[in-house]
């Protein structure tokens, strides 16, 4: 599993042109992107559909992990996507937790005919899609936020983005090429209205 999915989960807050954009803000946004992130997730793409109550409970862990999040970026200030609307540090810590602890997994080897052996983490027992699909965010933004990214892990100063973003080279300053031209762009314009 990729540590950064945490990452992707917490950027369902984004903004565009408009303004704010939450792409969990119903329950049909919710199906969209955990089909979208099924494998990962350890969901069935197919018969996947969120419910208002599981959009729910998963908003309420996005806004622990950008908690988490906020703390691991200071003392540079959080996103401005919800800086004043975060839960505190350690009821989201808690939440994080009990999330990931709520489905104890277990390796499976699954042996296909014709080919290599190879394991797979499973849940050890049944649990429900809410709790499967958040389990799966909570141990991924504990793999994030314990690993070797941390450090690494930025707000983009760009005009109007929010995002957090793992710096892949020392001299990356924003979270993508558009965000570079819009910032370089918005400090021209500063400079030459001041010339
Ligand atoms: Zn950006």
């Amino acid at each position: 599993m990729s540590s950064l999915l945490a990452l992707e989960f917490a950027s369902t807050v984004r903004a565009d042109r408009s303004g704010l954009v939450d792409a969990l803000e119903d329950a049909g946004g919710l199906t969209a992107w955990v089909r979208a992130h099924a494998a990962d997730l350890g969901v069935d793409p197919a018969v996947f559909t969120a419910t208002e109550e599981m959009r729910e409970e998963v908003v309420a862990l996005r806004q622990a992990i950008r908690a988490l999040l906020a703390r691991a970026v200071a003392p540079g200030p959080p996103s401005g996507a919800d800086a004043a609307r975060l839960p505190a540090f350690e009821p989201s810590l808690d939440l994080v937790n009990a999330t990931a602890a709520a489905v104890p997994v277990a390796p499976r080897l699954e042996w296909p005919p014709g080919d290599a052996p190879r394991a797979r983490t499973v849940p050890a027992r049944a649990a429900g899609d809410s709790a499967r699909l958040r389990a799966a965010l909570a141990s991924a933004a504990i793999d994030l936020l314990a690993g070797p990214h941390r450090e690494r892990i930025r707000v983009c100063p760009a005009p109007r983005c929010v995002l957090y973003f793992v710096k892949e080279h020392p001299r990356q300053e924003w979270c993508s090429v558009a965000c570079g031209n819009r910032a370089r762009a918005a400090r021209h314009y500063r400079q030459h209205k001041h010339a």
